[in-house]
């Protein structure tokens, strides 16, 4: 075991020069601290997937590349020594502005996952320079030295062989005598071409470091101070946790807690290493502990809400009775590469819904050849504007009554797709996209607040 922690940074905690100086004083006070992750500068990837995803406009794109230069510009101004991280700085953001202009003659995932890499690029060369500036021995990595991906594209698969013998090779050495600071979110396939885990995946990324250099603790840090309940953003009363297990924080982040990108805890898992989710800016109000062993196993521990959900429902009176009928939608479904997220059936029809999105964004879309193969075997429906809601806890199938508190609460509401007692751990369903805050609120007070 390598006797340091990893930790990551998140676009909130990197957002600027004062954010940036706070992470650094977290560093400096734990000198176990050994390899940084960090993401991009707040607001930075969503501008780089917008002039990936083409930008005809050649005025809008010029305006997106000035906020990127104010976001980066603003911590060099602020740097004593300024001159190389400038140069390193404006020589990415020169290649953003040449690929967005490609992108908008045609854009691809592969373009995609190139594109938003800059954003982590950049803001690894900030901090670095800040490090130093304070008197830190940092160095900067390219993640992509190590980091081997499939090339899915905006959805890469780590290789996990590989990215151990690679970080044992080049990047445990490099820790036993600096500070290392790198990348999270982005990888590189066999040739070479960036890839990227999806939107929020600096997390997963330090979790898969942590796990390849062996680490003794990964440190998360983010906006909030740990984890709550439900996301504190939607109820103000909700409450931070101060340990949980790695199978409730894992089906919290499955279920969209943003907190954690979903794959986080399954390195740390397999590794048992203990990770910590704290708030860089209120360090001392403490966090989340996540491990395998805990106290406290309450019936309730948290809502999680995750939205632009995509429902296909499929209707076929031959379904009846009939063998192989789902056998063949699922074929379907897998010649097309559609990943299958939740499932309810009746004797004529199946919903489901599609699994996450990629990093290019929005609710994920059934492709126009696959709903054609599907529509000759049986009507296909498709809706969007949904919400899925999940209820996590413990022994959720052995208790009694509950069900019908959770539903009492929600009559109003029209409940679609409700995933009840195939896991102990949940209880999840979809609602319209409008109500899902609400009902998120209403659940909260009924099972969490008004609790003795
Ligand atoms: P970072 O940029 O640091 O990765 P994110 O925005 O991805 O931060 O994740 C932190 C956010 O997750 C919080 O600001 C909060 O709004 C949201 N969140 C969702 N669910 C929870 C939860 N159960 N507990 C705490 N925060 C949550
Ligand atoms: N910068 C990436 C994003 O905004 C990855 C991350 O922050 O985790 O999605
Ligand atoms: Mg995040």
């Amino acid at each position: 075991m390598s006797a340091f922690n990893v930790a990551k940074f998140g676009g909130t905690s990197v957002a600027n020069f004062e954010a940036m100086s706070r992470c650094a004083e977290l560093i400096e006070n734990n000198p176990n601290t050994k390899l940084i992750v960090s993401s991009a500068c707040s607001g930075v990837t969503n501008l780089l997937v917008e002039l990936a995803n083409g930008v005809q406009d050649e005025k809008r794109r010029q305006v997106v590349i000035e906020q990127l230069e104010d976001i980066h510009y603003a911590v060099i101004d602020k740097l004593a020594d300024p001159l190389a991280t400038e140069q390193a700085v404006a020589s990415l953001l020169k290649s953003v502005a040449s690929a967005a202009e490609a992108a908008s003659f045609q854009s691809s995932d592969k373009l995609t996952d190139h594109m938003v890499a800059y954003g982590e690029r950049m803001s690894t060369h900030l901090l670095t320079q800040i490090l130093k500036e304070r008197g830190v021995s940092a160095v900067r990595f390219n993640i992509r030295e190590i980091m081997r991906t499939d090339s899915a594209y905006g959805k890469a698969e780590p290789e996990l062989d590989t990215i151990s013998k690679l970080a044992q090779e080049k990047l445990v050495p490099l820790c036993q005598k600096h500070v290392v600071v790198t990348q999270g979110f982005i990888g590189a396939d066999i040739e070479g071409n960036t890839t990227t885990f999806g939107r929020g995946g600096s997390d997963y990324s330090a979790a898969l470091i942590a796990e390849a250099v062996a680490a003794e603790g990964l440190e998360i840090w983010t906006d909030v101070p740990g984890i709550y309940t439900t996301d504190p953003r939607i109820v103000p009363k909700a409450a931070p946790i101060p340990e949980i297990s790695f199978s409730e924080a894992s089906e919290m982040a499955n279920f969209g807690a943003k907190i954690l990108h979903p794959s986080t805890l399954v390195p740390a898992l397999r590794h048992g290493i203990p990770v910590f989710v704290g708030s860089s800016k209120e360090p001392e109000k403490g966090g989340t502990w996540i491990r395998q062993e805990v106290e406290s196993s309450p019936l309730f521990r948290a809502l999680a809400l995750r939205c632009n959900q995509t429902m296909i429902t499929l209707r076929s009176p031959n379904m009846f009775q009939a063998y192989g009928f789902l056998a063949e939608v699922f074929k379907i479904l897998a010649k097309y590469k559609i990943s299958v997220d939740l499932i309810t059936t009746s004797e004529v029809s199946v919903s489901l819904t599609l699994d996450q999105t990629n990093t290019s964004g929005g609710a994920p879309e059934l492709p126009a050849e696959a709903q054609k193969e599907l529509e000759e075997l049986c009507i296909v429906e498709v809706e969007q504007n949904l919400c899925l809601v999940a209820l996590i806890g413990n022994n959720m199938s052995e208790c009694k009554g509950y069900a019908k508190k959770v539903f009492s609460t929600l009559e109003d509401y029209n409940l679609r797709m409700i995933c009840y007692g195939a896991s102990p751990h949940n209880l999840c369903f979809l609602v319209r996209s409008n109500d899902s805050r609400r009902a998120v609120q209403d659940l909260h007070r009924e099972l969490f607040e008004l609790r003795e």
